[in-house]
C-alpha cells in the first residue's frame, strides 16, 4: 500500500489523482488536502464565471473524487496546520499543486494607491473567493485600465463591460453582481507594452468582445504591421490577430455605450492621483531587435480611478520547500523536487497554459512516482491515519468530500434566478452549513 498527499484541489490536483489512481488502483490511498472545504481551485475561483463550460471540467473531478482511492480533506492548510515535512513523513509522496494565487507586482511608483489592484484580487472578488469578499473594487469613475495583454486582462475588462443580463446563466458572486449593477465605468483601456503581435489572448476570447450587448473594442488599425506579417504566425495566434485587425477595420459600433479600448505600446511609468489613482502615465514603446519594448520617452496619461494589473502571477511558499524566484514556482526539476515530493500545474511550470494542459503534466509526475515506487511495492508511511490523529490533536476541523456535497446544496438551493449557484463567500458560512 502507498500513501499519496496531493496539496490543491485544483485541475493540477486533481489530474494528478486521476493519474495515480489509474497506475496504482486499490494499492494506493490518495488524499487531495485543500486549505478551504469547497474543491476545485482555480475552477471555483480563477475561471471566468460567464464560462460555464469550462468550469464543467470539474465533473470528472467528481468522478475522479468519488472513485473508491481518492479522498478529499479540506480545511486543512500545509504551511500552518501541517507542514511539508510533517506530510512528506506521513506520505510516500507530496505533491504539491497550489497554482499561482498571488499577483505580480508592475513595481512602478504608485501601484499602492487604493483603487490599484491586481487580476488575483478582482478575479476571486467576482468569483467568491474568502480573501476578497471584502475588496470593494472603486466602480464609481468613468474609467478603468488593464494592465497586460493575456487572456486574464480580457476576462477582466469583459467582466467591466457587461450588463446584469449578460450574467444570465453565470455564477458570479451576488455582491459583484450588484455593485457591477451600479458601475459607472464607461471606458475599459486595456495596456500592452508591446504590439498586437505580441499579444497572449487567444481567439475566442478575443471575439466575444464582438458580441457584447452594450460595449464595443476600439482598436487602431496604425499599431499593426503590415498583413503579410501575419502569415508567420501559428494559425491559432493568427487567428487572434485577424479578430483584432476586424475590429480596427470596422471601428467601434457607436450605439454601444462602453467602451473597450486597446491600447498597444504602452508601458506604464507610474500612478498618481490625490490619494486614490486617477490617472496611469504611460510611455509609448516601440519593439526593439529582440521584440521587447523600448520606451521612446513620449508619455502621455491614461484617466483611470480603477487599476488592474495583470501581468502574471507566482506561486507562495511553503516553509522548507526550495523556490524559484524568477519563475515564481518551486524549484523543480520536470516536477521532482525532492525524493519524495513533487510539483505539478502552475506550481511546476509557472502560470501559463490552458486547464487542459495540467492533464499531461499530473500523468507525467505520476509516472515518476510509479516509476520510483512500484505499484504493488510498500512504502511502511502512516499515510491518512497519522495525519488524522496530528490535526485532531491541533484541533483542526479536516472535511470531506460529503461536506463539499452539503455546501453544494446550500449554494444551489440559494441560487438567484438564471444562475446555477450563489456561492458562499466566507470560511465560516461554509463551516456553519457543516455545523463547525
Ligand atoms: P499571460 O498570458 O502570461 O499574460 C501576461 C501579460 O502581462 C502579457 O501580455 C505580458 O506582456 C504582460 N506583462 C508582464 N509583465 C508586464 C509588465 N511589467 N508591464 C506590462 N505588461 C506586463 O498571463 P495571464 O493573462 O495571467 O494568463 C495566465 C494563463 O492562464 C495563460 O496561459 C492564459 O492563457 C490562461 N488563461 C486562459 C483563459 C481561457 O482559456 N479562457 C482565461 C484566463 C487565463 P509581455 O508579453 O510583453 O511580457
Amino acid at each position: 500500500m502507498r500513501h499519496f498527499a496531493i496539496v490543491g484541489s485544483g485541475p493540477a490536483g486533481f489530474y494528478t489523482a486521476e493519474a495515480l489512481a489509474k497506475a496504482y488502483g486499490d494499492n494506493a490511498r490518495i488524499d487531495i488536502l485543500d486549505r478551504y472545504p469547497v474543491p476545485y481551485g482555480l475552477i471555483r475561483f480563477g475561471v471566468a464565471p460567464d464560462h460555464q463550460s469550462l468550469k464543467a471540467v470539474s465533473k470528472r473531478y467528481d468522478q475522479v473524487a468519488e472513485g473508491g482511492t481518492v479522498e478529499f480533506v479540506g480545511n486543512v492548510a500545509v504551511g500552518s496546520d501541517v507542514s511539508a515535512d510533517e506530510l512528506r513523513d506521513f506520505y510516500d509522496a507530496v505533491i504539491l499543486a497550489i497554482g499561482a494565487p498571488h499577483d505580480r507586482k508592475l513595481g512602478i511608483p504608485g501601484e499602492d494607491l487604493p483603487g490599484v489592484i491586481g487580476s488575483a484580487e478582482f478575479v476571486g472578488w467576482y468569483n467568491g473567493h474568502p480573501d476578497f469578499a471584502d475588496l470593494n473594487p472603486s466602480l464609481d469613475g468613468a474609467h478603468a485600465a488593464v494592465i497586460g495583454n493575456g487572456n486574464v486582462a480580457l476576462d477582466c475588462a469583459r467582466i467591466l463591460a457587461k450588463n446584469h443580463h449578460e450574467f444570465e446563466g453565470s455564477d458570479i458572486v451576488g455582491h459583484a453582481l450588484d455593485a457591477l449593477d451600479g458601475s459607472g465605468i464607461q471606458t475599459v483601456t486595456i495596456l500592452g507594452r508591446r504590439g498586437p503581435h505580441q499579444i497572449s489572448m487567444t481567439p475566442k476570447e478575443l471575439g466575444e468582445f464582438g458580441h457584447l450587448e452594450v460595449a464595443t473594442p476600439v482598436v487602431e488599425g496604425a499599431d499593426f504591421p503590415p498583413a503579410e506579417a501575419d502569415e508567420a504566425l501559428e494559425p491559432g495566434h493568427r487567428k487572434s490577430i485577424t479578430i483584432l485587425r476586424d475590429f480596427a477595420a470596422h471601428g467601434p459600433d457607436p450605439s454601444k455605450p462602453r467602451r473597450i479600448v486597446f491600447d498597444f505600446f504602452a508601458r506604464p511609468l507610474r500612478i498618481e492621483g490625490d490619494g486614490k489613482a486617477e490617472r496611469l502615465i504611460v510611455e509609448r514603446t516601440v519593439l526593439d531587435d529582440s521584440g521587447s519594448a523600448k520606451g521612446t520617452g513620449e508619455a502621455y496619461e491614461v484617466p483611470a480611478s480603477l487599476i488592474i494589473t495583470s501581468i502574471g502571477y507566482q506561486t507562495p511558499r511553503i516553509d522548507g520547500v526550495p523556490y524559484d524566484e524568477r519563475g515564481g514556482k518551486f524549484a523543480n526539476d520536470g516536477g521532482k523536487i525532492a525524493d519524495g515530493l513533487y510539483a505539478v500545474g502552475w506550481a511546476r511550470r509557472g502560470p501559463t497554459g490552458t486547464i487542459g494542459t495540467n492533464r499531461p503534466d499530473g500523468y507525467e509526475v505520476a509516472e515518476q512516482i510509479a516509476a520510483a515506487m512500484p505499484p504493488g511495492s510498500e512504502g511502511g508511511k502512516a499515510g491518512a491515519k497519522g495525519l488524522s490523529a496530528m490535526l485532531a490533536e491541533r484541533g483542526v476541523n479536516a472535511t470531506c468530500f460529503d461536506d463539499w456535497r452539503k455546501i453544494e446544496a446550500s449554494e444551489v438551493a440559494a441560487a438567484r434566478p438564471g444562475s446555477p449557484r450563489e456561492k458562499l463567500v466566507r470560511h465560516e458560512d461554509w463551516l456553519k452549513v457543516l455545523g463547525h
